[in-house]
């Protein structure tokens, strides 16, 4: 265990920001500490953003949803506003912690922060188009998600301070589906792949499709998305969603490790990107895709 020299609490953001640039020495900001030790291994001291005033779940009238970045994935699982959007992906893909206790102290923000490819929130998050609300002492920034990430364990943070998520309220109406694929209930995802789709009369308005590990950081399948944009479902057919998901499987860069090789990513990446494709598809009434029946491994499924 790491024996830090001094912890500070936070009443709010801008203090956040201001206690960790005021050194001595360099800090590290404090969420739920589940990663601390692995996230900060160089550092001197900790800033407690706990009290900052960063936790919660709110709904704009417009629609919109705020996510504090201190929220545990627990409230995210418990969230009635979440439940509500875009078929509760979110709090489903929170409710892959198996551990409970992680999952009460892990914030979502240390998530994203802590920038593993594997994150488990940032997929699903990235196809619901979620916006990061990133503080510094005297400015505010918006930044794409699927922008925050730079390299494993790298954000476009620097000593900033992620605030929070916007997730846009037309998102809350996309079928969404998301899967986890690990090699055991408490495991690293070794795949996890997210799907959005937005149909409007039959049409495929907008598609989107995540990965994560299986690559230097999460990543959108900007590829496959075009090839499923204004095409119509009552065309659709299961060879064109299996094109779908080669071109996606093509767009990832895995490495090989312990746990799984490369090519084995690759491959699973192809077999959930078409699972969940066809699963959002039988719900837009497509009834031909042979793959829209429940995933069936003991470690998956989707929202
Ligand atoms: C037993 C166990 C099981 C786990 N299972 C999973 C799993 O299934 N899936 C998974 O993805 N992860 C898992 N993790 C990893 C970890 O728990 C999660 O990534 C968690 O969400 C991290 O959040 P935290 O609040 O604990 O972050 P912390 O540990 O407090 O911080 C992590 C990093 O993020 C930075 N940080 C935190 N919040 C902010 C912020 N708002 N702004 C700027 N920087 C910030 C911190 O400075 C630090 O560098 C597991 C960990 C353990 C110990």
């Amino acid at each position: 265990m790491r024996n830090f020299k001094d912890c500070r609490t936070a009443n709010s953001p801008a203090e956040a920001v201001v206690m960790l640039t005021t050194g001595p020495g360099q800090g590290c900001f404090l969420a739920g500490g589940t990663n601390i030790n692995r996230a900060c291994p160089d550092c001197d001291f900790l800033v407690d953003i706990t009290q900052a005033g960063l936790s919660g779940i709110d709904g704009s009238p417009e629609g919109d949803v705020l996510i504090g970045a201190t929220t545990s994935l627990q409230e995210c699982l418990d969230s009635g506003v979440l439940k509500d959007f875009a078929g509760g992906a979110i709090s489903w893909v929170a409710g892959q912690y198996r551990n409970r206790d992680i999952r009460t102290s892990a914030t979502i923000g240390g998530n994203l922060c802590h920038a593993l490819p594997s994150a488990d929130m940032a997929p699903v998050l990235m196809v619901l188009g979620a916006v990061c609300i990133i503080i510094d002492e005297d400015s505010q920034e918006s930044v794409p998600l699927e922008d925050f990430f730079v390299l494993p364990g790298q954000t476009v943070l620097d000593s900033r301070l992620l605030a929070g998520l916007v997730l846009p309220g037309r998102a809350g109406r996309w079928q969404c589906q998301s899967h986890k694929l690990t090699r055991s209930a408490e495991g690293v995802a070794l795949v996890q792949v997210a799907v959005a789709l937005e149909v409007i009369d039959g049409i495929i308005h907008l598609a989107r499709i995540a990965l994560g590990g299986v690559g230097p950081t999460p990543l959108r399948c900007h590829l496959a998305e075009q090839l499923l944009t204004d095409l119509k479902v009552a065309e659709m057919t299961p060879e064109l969603v299996e094109d779908v998901a080669l071109i996606a499987a093509s767009e990832c860069d895995p490495a090989d490790d312990d746990l799984a090789s490369a090519e084995y990513r690759t491959d699973m990446v192809r077999v959930f990107t078409r699972r969940l494709i066809c699963r959002v598809l039988a719900e837009e009434g497509m009834d031909e895709c042979p793959e829209s029946d429940p995933v069936d491994d003991d470690h998956g499924g989707a929202a």
